[in-house]
């Protein structure tokens, strides 16, 4: 019967019940269920810990390994001439990752391409899509963005001459409300219409795990004649996405979370292919951006290769792009859509399960949308006594999640290898402590 619900797509209405067995049937009617062990679960004590920080590092698949050990072997064993015989040869190591990523993104495999970092390319976009006139200069961006992306609005306005105090707007939600209204987003937009550069929002809000309806800001955007980009640091791998069908104009990301291919790993773009040819665009250019049938014979004049692969700046970082492949082939095993499926089960069991604790918000309260169509698998919880203790103690028990000041505690139940069973321990565990501390 549940197995049955969950095929069809009708997972919302499911009824939860609040017992171990339950928990159990769900995971046993799972069908991404094998991918778990597929990752390295961290040990708690000699027993698997109960990892909620794929919103910050996802966990490393087992075939990690040999992916990155075939090029320290391909590049012991051949040197320089790793870039054209290697197994998979270095020299066109970005176009192994497209298929996968335009798949995750809902985009043309020519519209993405992995490179560099998150905020690098936050930059590189900028300087081609944040393109200040007198009249048209302002970013509109949700408030409390990630710092990093505050850095770089900060700098690329100070970049063009402009004073961030009157060129950047940031909304902030109604009055005693936790996250923004999308009507409040829309209006905003229109409101700032004639002044507007770029509106620019995260598609996952970091903090308050709000997924931002990321049509419906393009079209606005759009219609006030700005830009739309989308820092999908949080979105991408957590949610379904179709940027090409929503005509964002560009967005970036990074890897190491829910693409969980590893620290550092490397970042990514998207830009609508309707950019591509379009004459007197400013970018940072670089080499591997160049016209790849003439990229070694060192002419002077660059000519970009005439999709997204002519914002890339410098040559693969091999390592890091192998260990992503391994982790993108999981994503192709698995899909998209049927992770994005799992994942609004498993966090919509783990807020029944919260919500059972502390009915009234005595003791928390949870800043995420309740419409799982406005959140990925992130729940954050606004503890309003007690957290360091609480969180404290969490930790002290084995489970993996992450605090963030002044008071916040972000669980991602994340549907590539999190279970059912883990959400409804977590869930006594948290009760208990609960008990124990307040
Ligand atoms: C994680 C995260 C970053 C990190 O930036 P890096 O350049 O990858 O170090 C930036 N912005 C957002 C919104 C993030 O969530």
């Amino acid at each position: 019967m549940i197995a049955k619900t969950i095929g069809k797509g009708k997972s919302l209405r499911i009824k939860f019940e609040n017992n171990l067995q339950f928990a159990k049937q769900l995971d046993r009617s799972d069908k991404l269920r094998e991918f778990r062990s597929k990752f390295f679960i961290p040990t708690f004590e000699g027993k698997s810990a109960i990892y909620f920080s794929g919103h910050s590092l996802g966990l490393q698949p087992r075939q990690v390994g040999s992916f990155v050990n075939q090029e320290i072997k391909d590049w012991a064993r051949l040197g320089v001439d790793g870039h054209a015989h290697a197994q998979r040869p270095w020299l066109y190591y970005h176009k192994y990752s497209k298929k996968a990523l335009a798949e995750i993104v809902g985009a043309k495999p020519t519209e993405v391409v992995a490179m560099n970092q998150l905020t690098i390319n936050l930059h590189l976009m900028m300087v081609s899509f944040f393109r200040p006139t007198r009249e048209r200069y302002k970013i509109l961006t949700e408030a409390g963005a990630f710092s990093s992306d505050q850095y770089a609005f900060e700098s690329q306005i100070n970049f063009n001459g402009l004073d961030p105090k009157n060129t950047l707007i940031e909304l902030q939600p109604r009055g005693d409300e936790q996250t923004l209204r999308i009507e409040d987003i829309l209006k905003a937009i229109s409101e700032h219409g004639d002044e507007l550069a770029l509106v620019i929002f995260g598609g996952v809000q970091y903090y308050t795990g709000q997924f931002f309806d990321i049509r419906r800001i393009t079209k606005a955007a759009h219609a006030a004649g700005a830009v739309a980009g989308f820092d999908l640091a949080h979105a991408i791998g957590n949610v379904d996405l179709q940027l090409h069908r929503d005509n964002v104009d560009f967005a970036v990301w990074c890897s190491y979370k829910y693409l969980n291919s590893g620290p550092g790993g490397i970042g990514g773009v998207f830009i609508h292919e309707k950019h591509f040819r379009r004459k007197g665009l400013q970018r940072f250019a670089g080499w591997w951006g160049h016209d790849e049938n003439e990229r070694f014979k060192m002419k002077k004049g660059f000519r970009p290769m005439p999709n997204v692969d002519g914002w890339q700046v410098s040559n693969v970082p091999i390592l890091q792009a192998a260990s992503h492949l391994a982790s993108l082939e999981l994503f192709q095993k698995a899909g998209i859509k049927a992770l994005r499926q799992k994942s609004i089960l498993l966090t919509g069991y783990l807020e029944h399960l919260l919500k059972a604790i502390d009915k009234d918000e005595i003791v928390f309260k949870i800043l995420t949308p309740s419409n799982p169509r406005e959140r990925g698998c992130q729940l954050s919880l606004a503890i309003r006594r007690q957290g360091r203790r609480i969180f404290a103690s969490l930790t002290s028990k084995g489970i993996v999640a992450d605090w963030r000041e002044p008071n916040v505690i972000r669980l991602a139940p994340v549907p590539m290898y999190n279970t059912f069973e883990e959400v409804f321990k977590f869930s006594q565990i948290f009760k208990a402590v609960i008990k124990d501390t307040i």
